[in-house]
């Protein structure tokens, strides 16, 4: 087999391969990068089974990097600049990585590692691609096989460390192959690439895309958090196919969207959607379920517009067969709920360095003839319907749980917070706030008083990625158990929100008081003060847009999404509000400016 993309077709050379808002290479411009770029990856010693890391934001030089390390031979390892320094250094040394490639602040912020760190931004500008001196970009002699690992990716693991799942060069493929032709992706597709690259839908975004010989095209981090920002430059970019997260999606989907959009494909996935496309919508839905273990996807499905209840997660994808298993091990009855089993060409290798572990979830498959296969076992409940449709159901634990799409183990969270030496003992949950889930920790002092919950707040923040750090702490006597002395998590008192807010002066001012209602709604909380932080009440970057679009409803002007980023006090939001009013004016007429102050509060 020839391996994974270790060339590209001669007809699509001249085509546009990748493109961000800096640097945009074709397919023969990213073959001469991505083929330099191995054969010094080679020489550093990185072959088949050698784990490289890459650490920079969604860009042309880290598709180049990727690239390079798979035509290496070796295996990349996902890692997103915005997590705290040392959960990335953790991550390196659990993941055992050869070398680095990352941006310059990152090599930078993570200098002190036992291993080389190349700038993947100087080595692209320092190459001469528009030389077409191509045929000094030859790869390294292939050397990997289709056991051998293509990428890394951790997820939120319970016992307080995150884990890395391994998975190879066939499961790639199978991946490859299946989005490919369920999808009829040509070279005249223009793909999007929003996904994190520490989350696995940046591999289903990319990789099937460039085998095909379509375009890939990568916007800003603020484009891809505004839901109306996305949609227009989805439509500037005449985006074909893309994938967003099942929150997000739900937020484009109240859109409105012209027959014209070049849009024909939105995938989405990762949570429980609940929503529908309006009839008319000019583009196919797609709700995908899947996990990392198995390869990003294992059920597919088109959301039809009409339908009663939420929308199914749709039926396995070719190569890979789903079985819902009662407790007895035995396959239930269609219609009957059990625990879904994934077994096909997509099961991953395991989790890295952890044979136990790994051992425990990709469990001998009791129904296939060969001997060695494995099946994973997903801990989500599942129920097939009579035309072979999936209902996700939710988890059978609820240690692990799914935020805005980011899948949390919340015993990580607790066991990092029980770090600190003022937390005696602690738990976290997840509260459902509004249809809104929030995380809440508990906290047991060793001493007393109970730590500020800025002291908390940045202590995990430190450690662990933002949306993993809980928007309320909660002091309690002792944690509450079951009679089996397990956490017995509904016992835990609803978090009185005087716990959160209170400490803050009222806001003052028609302005100020008018942000601050606009927060209590969204956030569903009372009370809020002059100088709370939007964030740090459980706000969320998604809800952010929803900030936006309410303030300019209030005060009839459109602040950027960053400015809610960057002011997220109820009084800084004011301020910038009241400059941004203040702008407006200035560019009226006379009439048109008394109406606008009368109905933003006359100040
Ligand atoms: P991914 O492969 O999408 O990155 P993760 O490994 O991060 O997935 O998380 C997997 C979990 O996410 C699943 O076990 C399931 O609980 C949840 N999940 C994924 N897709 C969906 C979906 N379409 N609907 C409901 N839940 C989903």
């Amino acid at each position: 087999m020839n391996d994974l993309l270790d060339t590209f077709p001669r007809a699509s050379l001249d085509r546009l391969a990748v493109a961000d808002g800096n640097r945009s290479l074709t397919y023969a411009q990213l073959d001469a990068a991505a083929n330099a770029l191995a054969r010094r990856l080679r020489a550093l010693g990185v072959k088949p089974g050698v784990l490289v890391a890459i650490c920079h934001d969604r860009s042309v030089a880290a598709v180049v990097g990727a690239l390079a390390v798979l035509r290496a031979g070796g295996g990349y390892v996902g890692l997103d600049p915005a997590h705290p320094d040392a959960r990335l250094a953790y991550l390196c040394s659990d993941a055992g990585v050869a070398v680095l490639l990352a941006d310059a602040s990152v090599v930078a912020r993570l200098g002190s590692l036992p291993c080389p760190a190349l700038d993947l931004d100087a080595d692209l500008d320092a190459g001469d691609l528009d030389a077409g001196d191509l045929d000094a970009g030859e790869p390294p002699e292939p050397m990997a096989g289709p056991a051998d690992v293509a990428y890394v990716i951790y997820t939120s693991g319970s016992t307080g460390e995150p884990k890395g799942v391994q998975v190879s060069r066939a499961n790639l493929r199978a991946l490859i192959d299946w989005h490919c032709q369920a999808f009829s992706v040509t070279p005249d597709d223009r793909a999007s690439v929003v996904a994190s690259p520490a989350f696995d839908a940046s591999v289903w975004e990319t990789w099937p895309h460039l085998a095909a010989g379509a375009s890939l095209h990568i916007p800003d981090h603020a484009t891809t958090v505004t839901p109306g920002a996305l949609q227009k430059w989805m439509a500037d970019e005449e985006i074909t196919i893309g994938f967003v997260p099942t929150p997000m999606a739900e937020l484009l989907l109240e859109l409105e969207w012209p027959a014209y959009t070049a849009l024909r494909i939105m995938l989405t996935g990762g949570d429980v959607l609940h929503r529908r496309p309006a009839p008319g919508t000019p583009f196919t839905l797609v709700n995908n379920y899947g996990v990392t273990e198995a390869t990003v996807v294992s059920t597919s499905g088109v959301v039809a517009p009409e339908g009663a209840g939420l929308p199914s997660i749709g039926r396995s994808i070719a190569g890979t067969t789903l079985r819902v298993l009662g407790a007895d091990g035995r396959v239930v009855p269609d219609g009957e709920p059990g625990e879904l089993f994934i077994s096909g060409r997509s099961v991953a290798t395991g989790y890295l360095n952890r044979p136990e572990l790994t051992a425990e979830r990709f469990v001998p498959d009791p129904f296939s003839d060969e001997p060695g296969t494995r099946m994973y076992r997903t801990g989500d409940l599942a129920r097939v319907a009579d035309d072979n449709t999936v209902q996700f159901l939710g988890r059978i634990d609820d240690g692990q749980v799914q935020i805005r799409g980011h899948r949390i183990e919340l015993d990580e969270i607790a066991a990092v917070l029980a770090g600190h030496p003022s937390v005696g003992h602690c738990a976290v949950v997840v509260r459902e706030e509004g249809g809104d889930a929030r995380l809440v920790a508990y906290v047991v002092p060793a001493d007393v008083p109970m730590p500020g919950r800025e002291d908390l707040r940045a202590y995990l923040a430190e450690r662990l990625p933002a949306q993993m750090v809980p928007g309320a702490f909660v002091a309690i006597d002792a944690l509450p158990v079951t009679t089996n002395g397990k956490l017995d998590r509904a016992a835990l008192p609803a978090p009185g929100w005087q716990v959160l807010v209170g400490g803050s002066a009222a806001p003052e001012g028609p302005t100020e008081e008018a942000i601050a209602a606009i927060l209590e709604e969204l956030i569903e909380l009372e009370g809020i003060g002059r100088d709370d932080n939007f964030f740090e009440l459980g706000g969320h970057s998604l809800m952010g847009a929803q900030v936006v679009a309410r303030i300019q409803e209030r005060f009839g002007v459109e602040l950027p999404l960053l400015a809610v980023f960057d002011n997220p006090s109820v009084a800084d939001m004011a301020v910038v509000v009241s400059e941004a009013v203040l702008a407006r004016v200035e560019s009226m007429s006379d009439e048109e400016a008394e109406q606008l102050l009368a109905s933003s509060g006359g100040e």
